[in-house]
């Protein structure tokens, strides 16, 4: 049922809270629901993701779900400024205990989950009272995103790369203790914790969920599945899910996973790498070009556009304090606001492909980024980096060639979550992308996270959002 839909909504659609666009949410809803409870679901979890990272949810019984798709289900508006620890800041525009918004389940992705019987997930988008889209609706940015690519004649093709670290659950409150002692990416792991990956991959696929790959990862308990590229806003809706499905299973094997920046201080991460494709007409602009190892102006010139951007969208895509723990060199967490053909160290690796499959599979990895962000700003934040940079006719800086820790000239991307913020302060490009009341909430709780953890040691922070991703 995991929808291959296009669910952008075109602008000659009516609005979602028009009277016959409830209607005919109300009524396709009860096929699904009809669809759902021959797979014995009997509740649907609307999902979101906070401006914290934070996946949260509102669930309604099967047989509300027409309810919840003509009308949505309430949710405050102060979740925009809710931080890690679940504490509330205030923004500008956002937060306080007042209003109320409506989560409306997405039926082009509904998902009945393996690992959880009983259940299936939605995404969820908010929409105010008056039936327009909420202006804090992250998922709302990624769409509003894609769609101001579709009017420059581009198609991005996105996917994110999950890390996590797997710990028996018992050490829910203590330092994680790993069901595997196996070596980095060593085939013990894969021996130890068989029937789990195994569980995985088949949940993977009863959900329609194409993966690439399945690895065990560096770090110790480490893993890492990546995700097949898609539309940017069907690639976040993945990463979600991707990460809802590894918990799901994870707690049938007696096992806790984390999607946290860093799990064990001193230790490699883990990363959300986001590899991306622009398109257009079904060529991809990444391969056949003048530029660099075959790049064309336009997507040279976007991959310039988040090169010259990185510092500020690192605000998003490594938006916890935790995240400058991780973003170090020599830990292939991409360190350094440079790029380079498959340079493990710099911020953008290119990748062109093997001979042969370069056509299709000529991609860029951005590496920076970790899995407390929010996947929908990140992909909405990126996109409007780089059709700034197409606007602007950039060209990329020279290419790191070896490793960037040896070329004192390389500079490294910020190194405090402050400093991230203050660059997504004076960002014009992210702040018009974003709108005023979004970009004000994200900084909210960003500077909120930074007061939260001033006087944490690493060792504390890593201790404190180890398992809240
Ligand atoms: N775990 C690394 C990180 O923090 C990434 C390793 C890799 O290149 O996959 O980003
Ligand atoms: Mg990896």
């Amino acid at each position: 049922m995991a929808g291959t839909s296009n669910s952008h909504r075109s602008p000659t659609l009516p609005a979602p809270g028009a009277a016959e666009a409830r209607a005919a949410r109300g009524l396709r809803a009860d096929g699904v629901a009809a669809a759902l409870r021959d797979r014995k679901v009997v509740g649907v979890a609307v999902g979101w993701v906070d401006n914290a990272g934070i996946t949260r949810a509102k669930a309604v019984p099967v047989g509300q779900l027409g309810e919840a798709a003509a009308w949505g289900v309430g949710a405050a508006p102060c979740f925009d400024v809710f931080l890690v620890n679940d504490a509330m800041t205030d923004s500008r525009w956002i937060g306080g205990p007042v209003g109320d918004l409506r989560l409306v389940p997405d039926l082009d992705r509904i998902t009945p989950l393996a690992a959880q019987s009983g259940w299936a997930w939605a995404p969820g988008d908010r929409l105010t009272q008056d039936g327009v889209p909420h202006p804090g609706c992250q998922r709302d940015f990624a769409r509003r995103m894609v769609a101001a690519a579709a009017e420059r004649g581009f198609e991005v093709r996105a996917g994110f790369e999950t890390e996590w670290v797997v710990a028996e659950a018992g050490s829910r409150h203590d330092e994680p203790v790993f069901p595997t002692e196996g070596p980095a990416y060593g085939m013990q792991r894969v021996v130890d914790l068989s029937d789990y990956l195994a569980d995985l991959l088949q949940a993977f696929d009863d959900q329609g969920l194409a993966v690439l790959q399945l690895h065990p990862e560096y770090a110790p308990g480490q893993f890492e599945v990546s995700s097949a590229a898609a539309d940017p806003l069907a690639a976040a809706d993945h990463s979600v899910l991707v990460r809802q499905t590894i918990r799901g299973v994870s707690a049938r094997h007696d096992l806790r996973c984390s999607f946290a920046p860093v799990v064990t201080a001193g230790m490699v991460g883990n990363g959300g790498h986001l590899h991306l494709s622009l398109w257009r007409d079904g060529v991809n602009l990444m391969h056949g070009g003048p530029g660099p190892h075959g790049l064309t102006a336009d997507a040279e010139a976007f991959l310039a556009g988040v090169l010259d951007a990185l510092p500020a969208l690192l605000a998003i895509g490594a938006p916890s304090v935790a995240s400058y723990v991780r973003l170090v060199p020599s830990q292939w967490a991409g360190a350094f606001r440079t790029w380079g053909l498959e340079n493990r160290e710099a911020a953008l690796r290119l990748i062109t492909g093997s001979r042969g499959e370069a056509e299709t599979r000529a991609n860029a990895e951005l590496k920076c980024f970790d899995a407390a962000a929010n996947p929908y700003l990140l992909v909405g934040a990126v996109l409007a980096a780089g059709l700034d940079g197409v606007g602007r006719s950039l060209t990329l800086p020279p290419e790191s060639v070896g490793d960037p820790a040896r070329d004192p000239a390389a500079e490294r991307l910020p190194q405090r979550l402050l400093e991230s913020v203050a660059a997504f302060d004076r960002s014009t490009v992210l702040r018009e992308a974003l709108g005023d009341p979004l970009h004000d909430a994200v900084a909210a709780v960003r500077r909120g996270e930074a007061a939260l953890f001033a006087a944490a040691t690493p060792e504390e922070v890593v201790a404190a959002t180890r398992w809240r991703y």
